[in-house]
């Protein structure tokens, strides 16, 4: 019976390796782009007497209506433009993947991104079964506007998402190049500002220039990974299709109750953010001095880098024997080719990182 139920699951799904999560049991988790600040005891205190309040015997409003526009208004969402929100901004990728996935489109729908780039793009496509097109970026991860526009022109993609700033490579792409790609594009274009709060850098504004252009944030990187929440702006009537895919309370009382709470409170979370991204250079600039290793540019709350000395995946287990969990990009070759990613935590944290690094590559 088991093998007549396991014929009807996909190919494709078969051949999808699970998304990977690293156990951190007793690490340092410098691996999956968080924050490493809590919020202050004060704050934490407060927002327990609310979360007393909260009806867990009830369904959440169903619009979280009073959230949506409390980010709105923190996250400057022009006032003509709607917002949908997602468990995480993962399921808003797959609602937008959802909404235009269609085998009997004779023009053939397919997702566009750039690789190396954020692995969920691509996922999501094969979840739901339609073509996705990685663009290569160029040697510095950069992008190269000759191969997109001979893309676009040949895939005509329903939707181009753009990390900006990019994951894995922690840089924000040329803006103009940006602007050319939403003007050249059939459909939707999606930039993914999820490390909005250290590149400080968006389209949001951009907004009202192009029907086309969406803008996808999170509150995970700011600090709140755990609630999942993550929010897209754009034309009304785009937003309107994309909301009705959402399943009903998808955003649940306690992140309802909590992301308000803390929204009220946003400077203790610019405050953390203005840490990381001041660690931030300290660390890029302890680790450009090692000549073991090539640094990428960041304008994010991470690190990637590459070993030129070693193997990196000595180098990772090394690192993890320290005790200190990074990301390894495993990749033999290409672009990523011996390339680790970390992210910056607290000042203890990145000196621990500083050291074990040292360790690894035989300092
Ligand atoms: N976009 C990018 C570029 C990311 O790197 C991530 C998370 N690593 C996400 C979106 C997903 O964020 P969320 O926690 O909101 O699902």
């Amino acid at each position: 019976m088991l093998e007549k139920s396991l014929s009807w699951i996909r190919p494709a799904i078969k051949e999808i390796q699970a998304y990977h999560v690293a156990d951190a049991s007793g690490l340092i988790k410098l691996d999956a782009m968080e924050n490493p600040y809590q919020l202050s005891e004060g704050l934490k205190e407060k927002l327990q007497v609310r979360l007393n309040e909260a009806d867990l015997n009830r369904y959440p409003d169903p619009s979280a209506s009073a959230l949506s526009a409390k980010l709105r208004d923190v996250m400057q969402v022009p006032l003509d433009k709607a917002i949908v929100l997602g468990n995480g901004s993962d399921e808003l990728i797959q609602m937008l993947a959802m909404a235009v996935a269609a085998h009997d489109d004779e023009r053939g729908v397919c997702l566009m991104s750039f690789d190396p780039g954020f692995v969920m793009y691509k996922m999501i496509a094969d979840f739901v079964d339609v073509d996705y097109v990685g663009v290569a970026l160029r040697e510095d991860f950069s992008l190269d506007m000759a191969a997109i526009r001979k893309s676009i022109q040949e895939n005509q993609p329903a939707i181009v998402f753009i990390a900006y700033p990019n994951n894995p490579s922690a840089n924000c792409y040329n803006e103009k190049d940006i602007e050319e790609i939403i003007s050249i594009s059939p459909g939707m274009v999606v930039l993914d500002e999820a490390y909005h709060p250290f590149a400080q850098a968006s389209f949001m504004d951009q907004l009202s220039e192009f029907d086309n252009l969406l803008v996808m944030r999170t509150v995970s990187k700011m600090g709140l990974a755990g609630l999942r929440l993550g929010l897209l702006c754009g034309h009304p009537d785009i937003i309107k299709e994309i909301d009705k895919i959402r399943l009903p309370y998808n955003i649940n009382v306690l992140t309802q109750i909590t992301a308000e709470f803390v929204l009220d409170n946003v400077d203790e979370l610019d405050q953390q953010a203005k840490l990381i991204r001041d660690e931030r250079e300290v660390l890029l600039k302890k680790m450009s001095a090692m000549s073991e290793l090539r640094v990428f540019p960041s304008q994010a709350n991470f690190i990637l880098f590459r070993v030129l000395s070693k193997n990196a995946n000595d180098v990772f287990e090394s690192i993890k024997q320290s005790g200190v969990l990074i990301k390894n990009m495993r990749a033999d070759a290409g672009l990523l080719k011996n390339c680790l990613r970390v992210t910056v935590g607290t000042p203890n944290e990145n000196e621990a990182f500083v050291a074990a690094l040292n360790k690894g590559i035989g300092k």
